[in-house]
């Protein structure tokens, strides 16, 4: 088992500490040829256009997408908008997952704040109960979630929060900035 983690910016070293810890070997992925051998892929949280933009600039746009018809991918927060069909602005996308997102959708960097969630798929997956303590940082919500893509993970409210359409996995959230490590889990377990 390896796992890529995207390196081009945002907090990609945190989910290699994570990954660690879990025994899961990684790599850090800067260029289409590090995705050799890989059985999935992580696209950390920072500024969806820097990644998007930097993502062209590499030529690794076409590469993931094919990684991704058979591979694992999960994005968390800006990762998460760069797998989506729309943010509703200009910038690159991979459009890979059936779900559009609305981008700072819970205000400024003041408004972050932090939840507990419960995810079904996540307790039944680690077979383990308590509530998952999800840390948001100017964060996205999914605003839709369509074709064969599903609902993981919604707030009180309604607003998604987290979907999964087969391998792919989308996070408006930061698992890697917790001590939590069951949704990392969980997605090595996608990734098998
Ligand atoms: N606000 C960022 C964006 O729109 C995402 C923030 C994050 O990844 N914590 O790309």
């Amino acid at each position: 088992m390896k796992i890529g983690v995207l390196a081009l910016q945002g907090d990609f070293s945190e989910h290699i500490v994570m990954l660690r810890r879990l025994g899961v070997e990684s790599v850090e992925v800067r260029l289409p040829a590090h995705l050799e051998g890989l059985d999935g892929l992580i696209v950390p949280g920072g500024e969806s256009t820097t990644i998007g933009k930097l993502a062209v600039a590499f030529g690794l746009m076409d590469p993931l997408r094919e990684f991704g018809k058979s591979k694992a991918i999960w994005g968390t927060c800006a990762g998460a908008i760069f797998l989506s069909k729309d943010a509703k602005r200009d910038q690159p996308l991979l459009g890979i997952m059936d779900i559009t997102v609305e981008r700072n959708a819970f205000g400024a960097q003041v408004d972050s704040f932090e939840a507990d969630l419960d995810i079904a798929e996540l307790n039944k997956a680690t077979q383990t109960e308590q509530p998952y303590h999800a840390v948001f940082i100017r964060a996205p919500i999914i605003a839709t979630v369509s074709g064969s893509a599903k609902i993981l993970s919604a707030l009180p409210d309604g607003r998604i929060v987290a979907a999964q359409e087969g391998k792919l996995l989308a996070t408006s959230f930061h698992p890697e900035l917790t001590e939590d490590s069951r949704f990392h889990e969980y997605f090595v377990s996608l990734a098998k």
